[in-house]
């Protein structure tokens, strides 16, 4: 169906708008150093013919068409050949109601989309089956990124079903195997270097560079079509019609960038009339974006950037100046919130049955803290996104249970919603009485 669609990289930078072939190797604008995305031009089907063909492929047991990203390629058609796909059947992640959390969060009905349901456990799956794919397409032998989270697991994965070797970059000394134990199990090769995070990303620049590996950091603008699909797949989900607001959590900011261009380009094919308003939530130790947002201006960096949500610990975000553009376009807001409000929002989520990783659980203290402003109405409809799963992060959750969560400063976090076990005797009466 996307034949004759033409797809080039172009440069985000309003002042420069350069443009390149889609098969360049490119990381940022050679001209100007801004951020690239992909554009497409050229005949499109109709709404009503993609919203027929996606529903259609949920019959089907293609690989393509089973999954929750390629099922919709018609919106992000920048393959040549769809042989280059490497899926590991990423999206078909489920829209969930939770009444318990609602309430929590002043609200009257309250969805998450869990992406915490992909194959390993993060969104970051449905940008990296993009990423790999166009590595693929490319003729790349080895991948690359910096990272110690979700983006190494993720990247790992996606390399090994594509038969590429994956290279992992971290700071010498600073590494939590908890972490790093996916990346490993999926075999990639990870090295430490002594260096910090932004000397050892200038050093993969010019490592990719020399050997011709490709890199699938945050700013790859492949990256962030994939991550375009848990948009479409969730107004799929909603037979077409748009929440009010769409609340996500905001680290290197890649995910609202793709959710905003997600939006926009969904409301250009007349897929959705209206467009939702997205609500970021950062956490309060690494938040440069929540200022940004609320001062004007540049981006600040923060210099030690500090919050348990490993996920979102993020002092200088990468694609700051196109998520700004999103939030502002889609008349959305920023909020912050304390270690306390992410750990008692995630006790909560959990209480849903099904949990998240703390990164995801700002969702839900930013929005008690939006609804409470009168930011966010009561009545709203709202869907927020949990961006992974609750395993990733078991420690957490343990020491938060058990009264023995600390912030990064050392001050305690109180366990508002704790559930600790109790030793019992073997002895039913005993047992008994204490179940009565
Ligand atoms: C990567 C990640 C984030 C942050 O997303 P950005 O695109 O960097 O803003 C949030 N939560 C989880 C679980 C993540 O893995």
């Amino acid at each position: 169906m996307s034949s004759g669609v033409h797809a080039e990289l172009v440069c985000f930078s309003a002042s420069c708008r350069e443009r390149f072939p889609i098969t360049a190797v490119l990381y940022n604008c050679p001209k100007c150093g801004g951020l690239l995305e992909a554009r497409y031009s050229g005949p499109r089907p109709s709404a009503a013919e993609l919203r027929d063909v996606f529903r259609q492929r949920r019959l089907s047991n293609l690989p393509l068409d089973s999954s929750g990203v390629w099922r919709y390629r018609e919106l992000f058609p920048f393959l040549d050949d769809n042989a280059h796909v490497v899926t590991l059947r990423e999206g078909n992640t489920p829209l969930l109601d939770a009444p318990i959390a609602a309430q929590y969060g002043g609200l009257d009905h309250l969805t998450f989309k869990h992406q915490g349901f992909n194959p390993t456990g993060s969104f970051k799956d449905n940008g990296m089956t993009c990423g790999a794919s166009q590595a693929r397409r490319l003729g790349m032998k080895r991948v690359a990124c910096v990272s110690t989270g979700n983006t190494s697991a993720s990247m790992a994965a996606y390399a090994a079903a594509a038969g590429l070797e994956a290279l992992i970059f971290l700071p010498h000394g600073n590494i939590s195997f908890g972490k790093l134990a996916q990346a490993l199990e999926y075999g990639a090769r990870t090295l430490e270097v002594e260096a910090n995070f932004d000397q050892i990303l200038a050093l993969v620049r010019v490592l990719a560079e020399r050997l011709g590996i490709y890199l699938l950091n945050s700013m790859n603008p492949f990256r962030v079509e994939g991550q375009k699909s848990i948009i479409f797949e969730m107004l799929d989900q909603r037979d077409w019609n748009p929440p009010d607001w769409i609340v996500l959590p905001g680290g290197n900011l890649g995910n609202t960038s793709a959710f905003g261009k997600a939006l926009r380009e969904a409301h250009q094919l007349g897929l959705i009339q209206k467009m939702p308003r997205l609500a970021v939530i950062q956490a309060e130790g690494a938040a440069p974006f929540y200022e940004l947002f609320h001062q004007g201006g540049e981006l600040h960096a923060v210099t030690h950037p500090e919050t348990l949500a490993t996920a979102i610990r993020i002092g200088d975000p990468v694609s700051w100046p196109k998520a700004l553009n999103e939030v502002c376009s889609s008349r959305g807001t920023v909020e912050k919130v304390t270690e306390q409000e992410i750990a008692d929002a995630k006790a909560m989520i959990g209480r849903a049955g099904f949990g998240c990783e703390p990164a995801s659980a700002a969702t839900l203290a930013g929005i008690r803290k939006l609804t409470s402003a009168g930011a966010i109405a009561k009545n709203a409809d709202v869907v927020a996104v949990l961006t992974g799963n609750l395993l990733k992060d078991p420690d957490y959750i343990y020491k938060y249970h058990t009264g023995k969560l600390e912030t990064p400063n050392g001050s305690k976090i109180r366990a508002t919603f704790g559930n600790q076990s109790t030793v019992v005797p073997n002895d039913p009466d005993r047992i008994a009485a204490l179940l009565a």
